[in-house]
């Protein structure tokens, strides 16, 4: 681990000391939780803050960038850049993707920062949306129904379902006419 003194010392977070300096570490090794999986990482010559009396290490934006960007490739999603650049190539705003995946704006908006990392099934959404035709055709048309049926249904969605449980509960337990028999 090569240690490179670049300014005065921090205040470490751990022991309180001021001794903390920029420092290289030539494999950093870190686990990392997403969407119900853990991720065993390792990055090469990370540059991280790292305290010369206790050990403790810190990350800065641009080494936690780094880091989930190792996740992203561990877990196999679409790199936020990605996902951007291909949204741009089918000439959509983000607005008029989001609405079509049925996501949040702002949701897409931080998937394509890379403040927020996309769960597995919506990167497979996401490829799916990009790499197939037929399936933005569907959409669209979906959302074309949708829109020319009128206002969006704006009841509880809880009401709809207990009536039709309720009726169907009536249904059973009062047949009309007379039940058959089996013949004796
Ligand atoms: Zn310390």
């Amino acid at each position: 681990m090569a240690l490179i003194m670049k300014a005065h010392p921090w205040k470490c977070g751990t022991c309180f000391e001021r001794a903390v300096f920029p420092a290289t570490l030539a494999s950093y090794h870190a686990r990392l939780d997403h969407d119900g999986r853990s991720y065993e990482l390792e990055l090469i010559d990370h540059h991280v803050f790292k305290c010369t009396r206790c050990g403790a290490v810190q990350l800065d934006d641009e080494a936690e960038d780094r880091l989930t960007q190792a996740l992203r490739a561990a877990a196999g999603l679409l790199d936020p850049a990605v996902i951007r650049a291909r949204r741009e190539a089918l000439g959509l705003t983000q607005k008029a993707l989001a609405n079509l995946l049925k996501i949040a704006e702002s949701t897409l908006s931080r998937w394509e920062t890379g403040a927020q990392i996309q769960q597995r099934v919506m990167d497979r959404l996401l490829r799916a949306f990009f790499d197939l035709e037929p399936l933005r055709d569907y959409f669209q048309s979906l959302e074309a129904s949708s829109t020319s049926t009128g206002a969006p249904a704006q009841g509880p969605p809880l009401q709809p379902l207990s009536v039709g449980l309720a009726a169907e509960y009536r249904g059973s337990t009062h047949p009309t006419g007379t039940s058959p028999r089996p013949a004796s």
